[in-house]
């Protein structure tokens, strides 16, 4: 099938859900994909923050073939062999104790905002007034469920499903007054992203995080950090918040964390962990042998293969030109990000989405966030030649589009 036929037949029998990029993507190979007619893409986007070993890596493929000749699934009433396996690596990794795994981000976030309720009910919160508020930031993204719903900001995500479920507020983004005036005994849990992901590539600032983490001790209510597109290295350390030198009481997991399979992870401190009891929360294919299996060899992979100095350092040199190119071009109004998970936020929106586009013609994949922020999510095993050759494409676009709206303003003072 080619991209017509396929355009049309989704058209007619699948949600309107996604407005996709006219691509016909059919395999991929180390940091490239290729669409149906051979054209080849340099991937600057990993499937949002997924493919984290980039296409097709040689040791992710062997694991996915052995594993499914062996057990791809049996649901979470026999033990396999990889779930404690995988546990073991990611509580070290992250400072927490326990883990439980899931299908997808939503529904890790779910089950932390779920554990944070349990925790405040079961008394482990021990109060007699009620505690159920969960504070969320504004920008925020944690994912489409209804729970995360709740506390993803975007309003436009939210009100075609009202009502969503009760109890959640959002505080102002980085605002301390805000956090300190809504935050008090009722609340059970504060929940963020240290580095906002949907919200345009925003770190919280330190004075903030370390303020939640304060009043969220002072008030027995716990803090959730949602890892989901920063964790697992992305930012040049496991976990964001260890940029922070905080350890949060939860900690969700799921986008790079299987490879491209679908796994998602709810990390606990003892202490919260300690609330949950057979038969409270589950699910059929969380933690199946086969996403875990690739889980525990990329995990092993990025420990042995030291991946968290090259993303720092790939970073870096990311970050150093795409300041350079911010000083030639004023369309360019900030650059953000930490590690390989970089925004570039532009003047305009319109301006962000053609260059998004322009960008794919010229063969970079790349997103738009945040209506005028560029998103950079590459795979961890680029090369600084790979950053050169999006910063030149860059260059070459943003140099197009200057002209001509340099020329759009001539003729309109004609
Ligand atoms: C993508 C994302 C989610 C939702 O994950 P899904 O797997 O799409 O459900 C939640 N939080 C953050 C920060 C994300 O980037």
């Amino acid at each position: 099938m080619n991209l017509e036929q396929v355009k049309k037949l989704e058209s007619k029998l699948l949600l309107a859900t996604y407005d996709r990029y006219p691509v016909l993507l059919t395999k991929g190979q180390g940091v490239h994909v290729y669409d149906a007619k051979g054209r080849k893409y340099l991937d600057f986007l990993s499937g949002i923050g997924v493919n984290a070993l980039g296409y097709a890596h040689p040791a992710i493929s062997k694991t996915i073939a052995r594993q499914a000749k062996l057990l791809i699934h049996t649901s979470n009433l026999f033990y396999t062999e990889y779930q404690g396996k995988l546990a073991a690596g990611l509580t070290k990794i992250s400072g927490l104790d326990r883990a439980f795994f899931t299908n997808s981000g939503t529904e890790a976030w779910e089950a932390a905002l779920k554990l944070a309720r349990a925790y405040a009910k079961e008394g482990c919160a021990a109060g007699s007034e009620p505690k159920w508020r969960i504070l969320a930031l504004e920008h925020a993204f944690h994912g489409r469920t209804f729970g995360s719903l709740a506390t993803t900001h975007k309003e436009k995500y939210r009100a075609p499903f009202t009502p969503v479920v009760p109890g959640v507020e959002f505080v102002k983004f980085n605002d301390v007054a805000d956090l300190e005036q809504k935050f008090d005994s009722t609340v059970c849990a504060i929940g963020f992203e240290f580095i906002q992901g949907e919200g345009g590539i925003r770190p919280v600032s330190r004075e903030f995080a370390q303020r939640a983490f304060d009043l969220a001790r002072r008030n027995n209510a716990l803090l959730i950090a949602d890892e989901i597109q920063s964790g697992m290295g992305r930012t040049g350390r496991w976990f964001a918040y260890q940029h922070y030198g905080i350890l949060p009481d939860l900690v969700t997991v799921a986008k790079p964390i299987a490879g491209g399979l679908p796994l998602g992870a709810l990390l606990a401190s003892e202490r919260v962990s300690q609330c949950i009891h057979p038969g409270m929360h589950g699910t059929t294919f969380g933690g199946g042998p086969l996403a875990c299996s690739v889980a525990l060899q990329l995990l092993n992979l990025l420990e042995k293969q030291k991946f968290l100095k090259r993303v720092q350092k790939t970073g870096e040199y990311f970050m150093e030109k795409l300041e350079k190119l911010r000083a030639s071009h004023p369309a360019i109004k900030e650059v953000r990000g930490l590690g390989l998970m970089v925004g570039v936020e532009m003047e305009s929106d319109d301006l962000a989405k053609a260059v998004v586009q322009q960008m794919l013609e010229r063969g970079v994949i790349l997103n738009r966030t945040d209506e005028t922020v560029l998103r950079f999510l590459p795979p961890f095993i680029i090369k600084n030649k790979h950053v050169d050759e999006v910063i030149a494409k860059l260059d070459q676009v943003l140099t197009a589009n200057s002209r001509q709206l340099a020329g759009m303003a001539q003729r309109r003072s004609r």
